[in-house]
């Protein structure tokens, strides 16, 4: 069974639906919301309103927290590689590894394929 969490909105609880209405009628409330799993902000959020007040509040320490881009990232085409296939109609896919900068295509196994460890995750081909 899994766990409910609440919304890591920080005004998730100032938006008036009936579903964060809580308390008897002489002391009523509303609490952000608490659901078994959430959509936005990486399934910490409920709504994307509550996505963007997340940003707007934190997102800058977050930035600043993790470390910002200070130079420009660049593609060359040492790190242009990604991974296709084109389909074929009788399971026989071929597969391929293409520089999408030279337009390079190099033909590859299915199972180089299915291995994530032959284009590294800033697009370098190891093989
Ligand atoms: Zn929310």
């Amino acid at each position: 069974m899994s766990q409910l969490k609440y919304c890591q909105g920080p005004r998730c609880h100032t938006y008036d639906t009936k579903d964060r209405k809580k308390g008897p009628k002489d002391n009523k409330r509303n609490e952000t919301r608490r659901r078994s799993s959430f959509y936005y902000l990486d399934h910490n959020a409920c709504s994307m309103q509550c996505m963007y007040d997340w940003f707007d509040v934190y997102g800058s320490r977050a930035l600043d927290h993790f470390g910002r881009i200070t130079q420009p990232k660049v593609l060359t085409q040492d790190n242009a590689w990604r991974k296709n296939y084109d389909w074929n109609r009788d399971n026989n896919h071929r597969h391929y590894v293409y520089n999408h900068l030279t337009e390079e295509r190099r033909e590859i196994t299915e199972q180089q394929y299915n291995n994530d460890n032959i284009i590294t995750e800033d697009g370098r081909l190891t093989i």
